[in-house]
């Protein structure tokens, strides 16, 4: 594609973002676009989420997916109001299938969204839904070198959790690295050190939610 066309597709896409943004304040509810790549835990992230804000937010959760329902099936079970999107093959959201997916929300039962978007470091960063927030998870098992590799995603979001820090006894990961690496990149950005496993680290990242969430 030329840069032309590329150009016409991003406006395109801005304009239905702003208009997603407006039903969202509308309803009142606070937006979370959540990336990463694949397998890093976004899904596991939100069911831990769910369980640690234990209602005191009301939670809605949109899942983009290429294939399959499997991450709506592991939300709905938690008893919260989830839509699937498949992508068919798309590696990222946009802001127009995230408009069809909210005609199956009840908007009016949630203050915080979290759309998780198709695993990929890519392209998710250069298509606005309507969020007020872009958060990436990064695991530790990915390496260090990510943040400069894929900078875009970096720069873009408010907040980066380090997922899976259990497993740092097994692998090759400077947390320093990172560190330093993202600070340059975004020296504004929160990085949360985490495990979605054992539950560690969590709760600051609830904490930051509460506080976000709470100025919509
Ligand atoms: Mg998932
Ligand atoms: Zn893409």
């Amino acid at each position: 594609m030329n840069v032309k066309v590329v150009g016409r597709i991003l406006q395109a896409n801005d304009r239905i973002a702003s208009e997603n943004r407006a039903i969202f304040k509308e309803n009142g509810i606070y937006v979370l676009n959540l990336m990463s790549a694949p397998g890093a835990g976004k899904t596991s992230l939100l069911e831990r989420t769910i369980q640690g804000l234990n209602g005191k937010k009301k939670i809605g959760v949109i899942e983009g997916d290429i294939a399959t329902h499997r991450d709506a099936e592991r939300i709905a079970s938690l008893g919260i109001p989830v839509v699937q999107i498949n992508t068919g093959g798309a590696c990222h959201l946009d802001a127009n299938m995230v408009r069809e997916a909210l005609s199956e929300l009840p908007l009016k039962d949630i203050d915080m969204l979290f759309i998780e978007n198709v695993g990929n470091l890519v392209c998710p960063a250069e298509f606005n839904v309507g969020e007020d927030e872009k958060v990436m998870i990064l695991s530790i098992a990915e390496g260090d070198d990510k943040p400069l590799k894929y900078p875009l995603m970096f720069q873009e979001s408010s907040a980066l959790l380090l997922n899976k820090i259990d497993l740092l006894p097994y692998v090759d990961c400077s947390i320093e690295k990172i560190r330093d690496d993202v600070a340059g990149l975004n020296p504004g950005i929160r990085v949360f050190e985490v495990s979605c496993k054992t539950g560690a680290g969590l709760d600051d990242w609830y904490n930051w939610l509460m506080v976000k969430g709470c100025r919509g």
